[in-house]
């Protein structure tokens, strides 16, 4: 997940976790002795989500007491002002009579239930929509917190009448269901959310070479009993002769392709039925190069020690993603997270609590979590939103023949200024 997450909590005490590390070193270890070299794509997936041990199916430490802060959990604001976004698209569609709001890799569930807070005190704007809550998470662990969360436990397991795992109805009254893949979801007019969920996707990792372009493998360490590191492919991998690009100009490259089948996928669902879909993450615009790192108690953590103990993460690169959409959709972004919230009117809002408030102890709160989410040497200027809408949201589509035929469309709220690509 994020670097900025490095200038939040204070780090607590490392707890090791001794057994759970060393048995998914241990599984890897045998693999690796087993069949050779894996990519670091496969690595990142099993230290991530391995079902029995990987970092998030056991949980994840997201949090002030965890191994890395995320933004709704800084801030309120950040989610409500998520909120009203989804609210101002849906109006500028002119309201539909029902959406599905869809969140991938929901963490803690604060967000969505941030979210929700919106959805109830503009409940007499949406009271006639039809709205539900989608959430796809791997993790067991996860979707158990998120159920506390936004339903106070509620929930059925295995429903026979759904593709959904769990199901239940949110504290404010709202269907909910918990899906492993974005394709269980029903399809319909749906708003999509991916708030650093990309970057922990896994990457192929590639490094220019005289001989030409080779694959960044995990192995064995030969000279270190139990330690893996990192070796280069002796030839070409089918992956380096996929993804890398003939006019290539870095010397190392890292491509996420589940987050290119992942947009594709959005990008479909968006053209056939509807809606929006917003992603925030750190990353770059196809110009990085080595961003695969590790973060544990808030400090950064060699990626391939104790695997399923740390979380890792890698930049999302939105010009990768925006080829991905592949023209089903407008895409707009990406834009700095302190321009997108500043365009969402974060400072009035800021004001508004300041004032409700006279608590010293709160007005200090309110004013460092927005300093953390806003300070460009924060998370300001590294994390990044992008979106995608449906051609139609920004182009009338009878433009060419008659451009004063209609009003202006509504500009798109956060972006500011619309880029359309
Ligand atoms: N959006 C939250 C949490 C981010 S952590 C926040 O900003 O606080 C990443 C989330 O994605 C976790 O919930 C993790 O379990 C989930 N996740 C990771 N890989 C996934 C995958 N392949 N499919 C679905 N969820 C995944």
């Amino acid at each position: 997940l994020a670097a900025a997450r490095l200038s939040g909590a204070e780090g607590q005490e490392e707890t090791e976790m001794p057994s759970q590390g060393t048995a998914l070193l241990r599984h890897l270890l045998l693999k690796l002795r087993a069949t050779g070299p894996v990519t670091v794509a496969e690595y990142m997936r099993e230290a991530l989500t391995n079902p029995g041990q990987g970092y998030y199916t056991r949980g994840g430490g997201i949090g002030e007491s965890g191994d890395f802060i995320t933004s709704p959990e800084i801030s309120q604001i950040f989610g409500e002002l998520i909120g009203i976004w989804y609210i101002s698209e849906w109006i500028a569609m002119g309201k539909p009579k029902a959406f599905q709001l869809v969140e991938l890799g929901p963490g803690r569930g604060t967000l969505t239930d941030d979210i929700l807070r919106v959805f109830k005190q503009l409940a007499s704007l949406l009271s006639k929509c039809d709205v539900s809550i989608h959430l796809v998470e791997v993790s067991p662990k996860l979707s158990e917190l998120q159920a506390l969360m936004l339903t106070g436990g509620k929930v059925q397991p295995n429903p026979e009448d759904n593709s959904a795992y769990m199901k239940g109805v949110t504290k404010t009254g709202i269907p909910i269901f918990w899906y492993r893949d974005i394709q269980d979801v029903p399809a319909g007019y749906s708003f999509y959310l991916a708030h650093e969920f990309f970057d922990a996707l896994p990457i192929h990792k590639f490094q220019r070479t005289e001989k030409g372009w080779r694959e960044v493998l995990v192995d064995i360490d030969p000279e270190v009993p139990d330690q893996l590191r990192f070796v280069l492919s002796p030839s070409t991998t089918p992956a380096t002769e996929n993804f890398i690009q003939p006019e290539e100009t870095r010397d190392h490259v890292e491509v996420c392709p589940e987050a290119g089948v992942i947009i594709q996928r959005l990008a479909c669902r968006i053209e056939e039925d509807g809606g929006a879909a917003l992603v925030a993450d750190y990353g770059h615009n196809g110009t990085k190069t080595d961003t695969f790192r590790g973060f544990r108690n808030h400090k950064p953590h060699d990626v391939l020690r104790a695997p399923g103990t740390a979380d890792l993460t890698a930049d999302v690169d939105f010009s990768y993603l925006r080829q991905m959409a592949q023209g089903r959709t407008a895409t707009l972004g990406p834009i700095k997270q302190r321009d997108f919230l500043k365009n969402m009117g974060i400072d009035l809002r800021l004001q508004v609590l300041l004032q409700n408030s006279s608590d010293k102890a709160t007005h200090e709160q309110l004013l460092h979590s927005y300093d953390m989410l806003m300070n460009p040497k924060k998370m300001g200027d590294c994390f990044n939103f992008f979106a995608l809408l449906p051609h139609h949201r920004l182009l009338h589509p009878d433009k060419k023949h008659k451009p004063e035929a209609k009003s202006p469309l509504a500009p798109v709220a956060g972006f500011g200024e619309l880029i359309l690509k």
